[in-house]
């Protein structure tokens, strides 16, 4: 049965949301042959260089409200803090100096960088020749525009789940609309736009998990990002069940199957909660990993979720750490800014 699914899977790139479903109710024995087939989709279709995008956390202020977010406004128990403009270039250009070919820029929804400043920030990174991400939330059309016109190139903004019930819950005062709207606005201005869920949000379901990833494929969207729930003790959700890493990765899997020539990152959560995780994640269908750039204290004042690795490390000691498990499991580290393949 499975089989037959992975089959049709890794040639047509296509599923129900039944078939799909199946996938990820692979117990323990069968979901090897799921990730097996990832890989071989992954090696087929983006090779076995992994792309680098350096990782600049640059602000933990947030004006939203996620339950499950350790950066939400009213968790009053962490530390806030905002780099300045000429700090977040300068670390920037650190990130360049040590070979990264794409810098992104996340933060929570901070005001304080109105798009004067952001169109500033990305017009001086954009100096160094390298491609530029941002991953700050939901902003106007307009807003969007400028950005892009002073030079970005990506843009990630997970759905975080498809299931409306379960993100208005989760996302108090958000609303799912205007997120997809986002998403949309995003496309149509000519960003690479990456997307992406969370895996084990209480309640969430199969059904919903196989949804998120059929959305995935109806935006078309160009970088899909997947990571399990991590609880977080400064947020309402903090009683509830760790997302599971299997789970987890067999979405993404699955989203490789579905979008054989897509980027998508080892997640920074699947190695929080598996000493091995971005290695597995490699040899299951991702080509990308994202290592945090940010310098000093600010490492581990960005808890979005407990556990985060590498808080107390360099950038530099990051590269090196991550370069050369990458060299051992056989992969290149890629020297281009690894747009998304068109193949
Ligand atoms: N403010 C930006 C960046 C959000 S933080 C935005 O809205 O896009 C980046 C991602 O961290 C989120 O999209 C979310 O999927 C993830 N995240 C938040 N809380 C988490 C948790 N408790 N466990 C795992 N991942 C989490």
């Amino acid at each position: 049965m499975i089989k037959k699914i992975l089959e049709k899977a890794s040639t047509e790139h296509n599923l129900s949301k039944d078939e799909i479903i199946k996938l990820l109710s692979a117990d323990d024995e069968t979901q090897k042959e799921v990730f097996v087939a990832a890989n071989e989709v992954r090696k087929k279709y983006v090779g076995d260089e992994v792309h680098l995008r350096g990782l600049i956390e640059f602000s933990n202020i947030c004006r939203q409200n996620c339950l499950y977010c350790g950066l939400r406004r009213d968790n009053d128990r962490l530390k806030r803090y905002r780099l300045s403009p000429e700090q977040i270039v300068d670390y920037a250009k650190n990130a360049v100096n040590l070979g990264y070919k794409t810098i992104v820029l996340q933060s929570g929804e901070d005001s304080f960088f109105d798009v004067k400043k952001m169109v500033e920030i990305i017009s001086e990174i954009k100096k160094f020749d390298v491609a530029l991400t941002l991953s700050i939330g939901e902003k106007t059309l307009e807003e969007y525009e400028a950005y892009k016109r002073a030079g970005a190139d990506r843009y990630l903004i997970r759905i975080e789940t498809t299931d409306k019930k379960l993100y208005e819950k989760y996302d108090p005062e958000m609303n799912f609309e205007n997120r997809i709207e986002c998403l949309k606005n995003l496309k149509e201005l000519g960003y690479e736009v990456g997307s992406g869920c969370l895996v084990g949000l209480p309640e969430q379901t199969l059904a919903s998990l196989a949804d998120d990833i059929l959305f995935f494929k109806d935006i078309d969207a160009d970088m899909i990002g997947i990571g399990p729930f991590i609880p977080n003790e400064n947020t309402p959700l903090c009683n509830a069940k760790q997302g599971d890493f299997y789970l987890a990765l067999k979405v993404m899997s699955v989203t490789r199957l579905l979008m054989p020539n897509i980027n998508i990152p080892a997640t920074t959560a699947m190695e929080t909660i598996n000493p091995n995780g971005r290695i597995i994640a490699l040899q299951s269908g991702a080509n990308v990993v994202m290592p945090n750039v940010t310098q000093d204290e600010y490492r581990k004042y960005y808890e979005i979720y407990p556990g985060k690795i590498c808080v107390n490390d360099t950038p530099d000691k990051c590269r090196g750490c991550i370069s050369a498990k990458i060299k051992s499991i056989g992969r290149s580290v890629s020297e281009d800014k690894g747009f998304r393949r068109n193949v």
